[in-house]
């Protein structure tokens, strides 16, 4: 029996348990032990159900959805029996706001990710000035970056966007739209490595504004070709009914809960001189196995790195990582004074606030809060707010209630129900510039030690999706060194609610 030591119980470490697991139905030897530091599984996926006096609340303190468009997180849904929890958001209520001056303006229809792609509602927002609308017209003028045949091409998405689009756009609509999602400062953060898609548009289109608009023709034309079942709505984002938390307690029990050890902190790793591996407890004692996945943040695993190989301990050690929190807000909509259509706020940093974005988490999800209720969920942190991360809990949490009010304009004497706050500290890794070179590192090094994978957000996708894909190859390589492969076509586990 071959038994693979997972380090990690994210969604990472979670999909590669299970994919350990399904290897072992299909027949082949194999086992698994997956170790966890806290008392609970998940990452950065957390939350709760609040059931009180008010009715049932969802919260969610990580992650509140996943890119709908990416297959790997419909797969695991079904394979461990939650497909039918999964959750479109309300298309009827959908609206982005960005501040501006203290005020919200409605994302322009037609923007697709940095770019309009209608002149009329770009032309007619107050959301940029007309010198900002006018240089972001210059798009469709300004040469593509000439390459050397086979050149690497990489800049930071300030770079990018002020070349193409001048600095308003950057500040107004980029910054805010990745501040949130990528935790990363701009001037900092690798095309390559986040939105590549950019760079080849440019190549291909010669600009974004040609880019995207051919992007929405292809999709008008898969709309009117393949039109949209009502019963089942496609929606940009996805969830599950009773939060995120969902598909990590079924992942879990169907990876096999008497092989998930939580509250176990791993401190060293040890190649031995047989190619079997021993994993070093903090409580001193030592786990044995023919393989070792490590699917932690890259900064944790940079010291259980450094006595296996110091290429890719220096590696990881150059990802670096931003912390962040959430503080979900439960109010009365009577009493809030909130129009509630819309899913959220963005926050840009050009505003000098403390919040990176709000969502209106009752809005964009159906569910999360009881008939008469409404749910917000702010976000703190970020590359321009590390400082105050310093801050207490209490302390964000009323940092975030005051800067909610300011943004939403909810009265002083309107209080929460309650709330709830969460804490990521150096949650979110940054795809600074290097970044792809650095994973290449890890990469090669891992092909050359047998029994050796790195898997987790850090590396090739910080969305959900990417993390199950990359959990997954970690066994695949290691698998795949003792001669088993594993058929995509297992029968999912059934699961009752
Ligand atoms: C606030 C926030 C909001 C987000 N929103 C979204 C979203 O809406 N959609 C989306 O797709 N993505 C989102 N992301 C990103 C996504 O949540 C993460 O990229 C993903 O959950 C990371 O999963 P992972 O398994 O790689 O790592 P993690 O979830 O970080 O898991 C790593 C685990 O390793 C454990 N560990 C570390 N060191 C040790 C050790 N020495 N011994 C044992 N265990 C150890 C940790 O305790 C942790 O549980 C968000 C992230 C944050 C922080």
């Amino acid at each position: 029996m071959k038994r693979v030591i997972i380090v990690g119980g994210g969604i990472a470490g979670l999909s590669a348990a299970l994919k350990v697991r399904r290897a072992a139905r299909a027949g082949a030897n194999v086992d698994f032990v997956l170790l966890e530091r806290d008392g609970r599984l998940g990452g950065k996926i957390a939350g709760e159900v609040v059931t009180g006096e008010y009715g049932t609340f969802v919260i969610d303190g990580g992650p509140d959805s996943f890119l709908t468009a990416k297959p790997a997180m419909h797969r695991i849904a079904e394979l461990v029996g939650v497909a039918e929890r999964k959750m479109p958001t309300d298309e009827s209520r959908k609206k982005t706001l960005i501040l501006k001056d203290g005020r919200l303006y409605p994302m322009p229809d037609g923007v697709m990710q940095f770019a309009p792609t209608k002149f009329l509602p770009f032309a007619t927002t107050g959301l940029f000035s007309w010198p900002g609308k006018l240089r972001a017209g210059m798009d469709l003028f300004i040469p593509k970056k000439k390459l050397a045949p086979g050149e690497f091409n990489d800049e930071s998405l300030e770079h990018f966007i002020v070349r193409r689009m001048g600095r308003e756009i950057l500040n107004r609509l980029a910054e805010p739209l990745v501040g949130g999602v990528h935790g990363s400062a701009p001037d900092q953060m690798s095309l390559a490595a986040t939105f590549p898609n950019l760079l080849e548009m440019e190549q291909r289109y010669g600009c974004m504004i040609k880019g995207f608009l051919a992007q929405r023709k292809m999709a008008e034309e898969m709309r009117r070709t393949h039109p949209p079942d009502p019963a089942r709505p496609r929606t940009f984002f996805t969830a599950f009914t009773g939060g995120m938390h969902e598909v990590v307690e079924a992942m879990a029990d169907s990876a096999g809960r008497e092989s998930l050890r939580t509250g176990t902190d791993v401190s060293g790793i040890e190649r031995m001189q047989d190619g079997t591996w021993s994993v070093f407890l903090r409580d001193g004692s030592r786990v044995a196995g023919d393989a070792v996945v490590i699917a932690t943040e890259s900064w944790a695993a940079e010291p259980l790195m450094r006595e296996v190989d110091t290429d890719i301990a220096d590696a990881l050690a150059g990802i670096p990582a931003s912390s962040s929190a959430t503080a979900s807000f439960a109010f009365d909509e009577s009493e809030v004074g909130v129009d509630m259509n819309a899913f959220g706020v963005l926050c840009p940093a050009v505003e000098h606030g403390r919040l990176l974005a709000v969502t209106y988490s009752s809005t964009k999800w159906p569910g999360r809060a009881p008939a008469g209720k409404v749910l917000f969920r702010a976000f703190l942190g970020g590359p321009n707010n590390q400082a105050i991360m310093e801050s207490s809990d209490e302390e964000l949490t009323a940092i975030a209630l005051t800067e909610l009010r300011t943004v939403l304009g909810i009265p002083e004497h309107v209080q929460p129900l309650f709330s709830r706050f969460y804490r990521w500290t150096l949650g979110m890794p940054q795809y600074s510039l290097g970044h792809l070179d650095r994973v290449a590192v890890v990469e090669q090094r891992c092909a050359e030690i047998p029994g050796l994978a790195l898997a987790g957000g850090a590396y090739r996708g910080v969305g959900l999706p990417n993390c199950i894909v990359s959990g997954e190859n970690a066994v695949t390589k290691v698998l795949a060194e003792w001669g088993i492969e594993l058929e995509e076509d297992e029968t999912p586990t059934p699961r009752t609610h």
